[in-house]
């Protein structure tokens, strides 16, 4: 009856967006219902890298989410605590998180009693259901999440662009707890700090300082080796955030994407900020408008960063909007 309503045209492109194992859509209508739930479990293939003493991170792709890279281009962590996992950040997708661990378990055996956010961006944290239903896991997060989802929503950027074979499983849950403020707390023997920065990289961004470890998790608010995104975000935010994670005593620190995790892996965040800021300054000084000010800024310094031509004239835009007000 659906079917008799809608043209040809909506048809073909329902089934393009159904079917992730067949490509033309000419011959597959009545195909679509049983290709989406007999296609093998997507295969992440992760391999978890030592950053610390009893510390592990998966390193994703630096790319915008595609059906090849099943979302797996955000990084997220594991600590080994006295007698279980805390996370930092649970990738885009319950089957994501499940192989995580499967792959974690490999080198100790515990179960996982905490999770802990850094921001809402959807590819950070798709993986709390897995937590929650296989581990009971306490999910600690910003309230942001809670507010601007539904459980059980299933329109969000990684539902929209995964397979069905990627997010399968993958429900959205709500947060347990937040801390508007931030907090120092003890998780299972580790000393943790989660700290409140505010609208930096999205509307509520956290990042978290492992003291005896010297060693920042630092989620969006610092990316490397590709360009940042500012869509949700505040020029003036970001570097107030940079600075309170380099107030930290550090050596390690782990960006939301990208790999450099070393003394230097937070100067490229600064740099893209601070140039941003400076250049449409100067540009709004100069007499350059909205009309003008993404060819005005085109931040050249960062031309060979991954995702440059994507997202830098969106930034500078955006950034222009927040600095003209
Ligand atoms: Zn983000």
């Amino acid at each position: 009856m659906i079917k008799k309503i809608l043209s040809p045209l909506m048809i073909s492109a329902i089934a393009l967006l159904s079917i992730t194992t067949v490509s033309s859509a000419s011959d597959n209508k009545a195909k679509v219902s049983k290709s989406k739930k007999s296609t093998k479990e997507f295969q992440y293939n992760l391999v978890p890298k030592k950053v610390s003493d009893n510390v592990w991170c998966f390193f994703g792709a630096l790319e915008a989410p595609t059906k090849e890279n099943a979302g797996n281009m955000s990084n997220s962590c594991y600590i080994k605590a006295d007698s279980s996992y805390i996370l930092w950040d649970t990738g885009p997708s319950y089957v994501y998180a499940k192989q995580a661990y499967a792959a974690m378990s490999k080198i100790a055996k515990l179960p996982v009693s905490t999770v802990i956010l850094s921001h809402e961006h959807d590819d950070h944290w798709l993986g709390n259901n897995y937590y929650k239903e296989v581990h009971n896991a306490k999910l600690i997060g910003p309230e942001s999440i809670n507010k601007n989802y539904k459980v059980g929503q299933t329109d969000t950027r990684m539902f929209q662009t995964l397979s069905e074979n990627a997010i399968r499983g993958t429900k959205i849950i709500h947060v347990d707890e937040w801390h508007k403020e931030g907090i120092k707390f003890k998780v299972d023997g580790v000393e943790l700090e989660y700290v409140a920065v505010g609208n930096g990289h999205s509307a509520e961004d956290f990042f978290m300082y492992m003291p005896k470890n010297k060693l920042i998790f630092a989620g969006d608010l610092v990316m490397n080796g590709r360009i940042t995104s500012n869509r949700d975000g505040s020029v003036l935010g970001q570097l107030k955030a940079l600075e309170m994670i380099n107030s930290k005593e550090w050596n390690t620190l782990i960006p939301g994407h990208g790999f450099i995790i070393n003394k230097t892996a937070a100067n490229e965040s600064v740099q893209y900020f601070t140039l941003t800021k400076d250049r449409i300054l100067e540009a709004m000084k100069n007499g350059i408008d909205s009309t003008g000010i993404v060819e005005a800024v085109p931040l050249l310094e960062f031309k060979d960063k991954a995702m440059y031509k994507l997202l830098n004239s969106i930034n500078v835009s955006r950034a222009y909007d927040e600095l003209s007000f």
